[in-house]
């Protein structure tokens, strides 16, 4: 339990929130800014600053009910569809020091954009290396 963080204070009761969902490991309830309306985070219950510290049954739990909160929340709000979207970090625009999954429910005619980009690999190589580097790191990692 981190002393300052907003969540943690969410999790123990400290601030209040608008639950939708709770298990031992998980709590899923209304963000207060929201894309759409019937936006929610799913936080693991106990405090890590960045996923790749989040043990394996947080993970799991999180993941494990993140589409049926989002198909329920979809239904709600007479939605199309859904985004998961998880910011790892300040530059990727992580605001809340604390893990959290946001689950967005979508329509054809909410005129949100996530302002997506398609940039281009130089021709011949570079992404084939960039690819292999990557998978290298990721064998090593997963030998540690
Ligand atoms: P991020 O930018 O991914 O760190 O997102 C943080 C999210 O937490 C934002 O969407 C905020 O609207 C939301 N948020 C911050 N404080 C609260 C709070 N007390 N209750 C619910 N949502 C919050
Ligand atoms: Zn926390």
């Amino acid at each position: 339990m981190e002393h300052n963080c907003i969540f943690c204070k969410i999790v123990k009761g400290e601030i209040p929130c608008s639950k939708v969902y709770e298990d031992d490991l998980v709590l899923a309830f209304m963000d207060i800014a929201p894309i759409n309306k019937g936006h929610i985070l799913i936080v693991p219950k106990k405090h890590y600053l960045s996923l790749t510290s989040v043990p394996a049954e947080y993970l799991e739990a999180m993941m494990k009910i993140a589409p049926t909160i989002a198909q329920c929340a979809v239904r709600e709000i007479d939605g199309d569809a859904f985004n998961l979207h998880l910011s790892n970090g300040q530059c990727a625009g992580q605001v809340v020091p604390h893990v959290h999954l946001h689950v967005i429910p979508r329509k054809a005619t909410d005129g949100f954009n996530f302002g997506w980009r398609a940039l281009t690999y130089e021709e011949g190589t570079e992404k084939d290396e960039l690819a292999e580097a990557i998978a290298t790191r990721i064998e090593k990692k997963l030998a540690e």
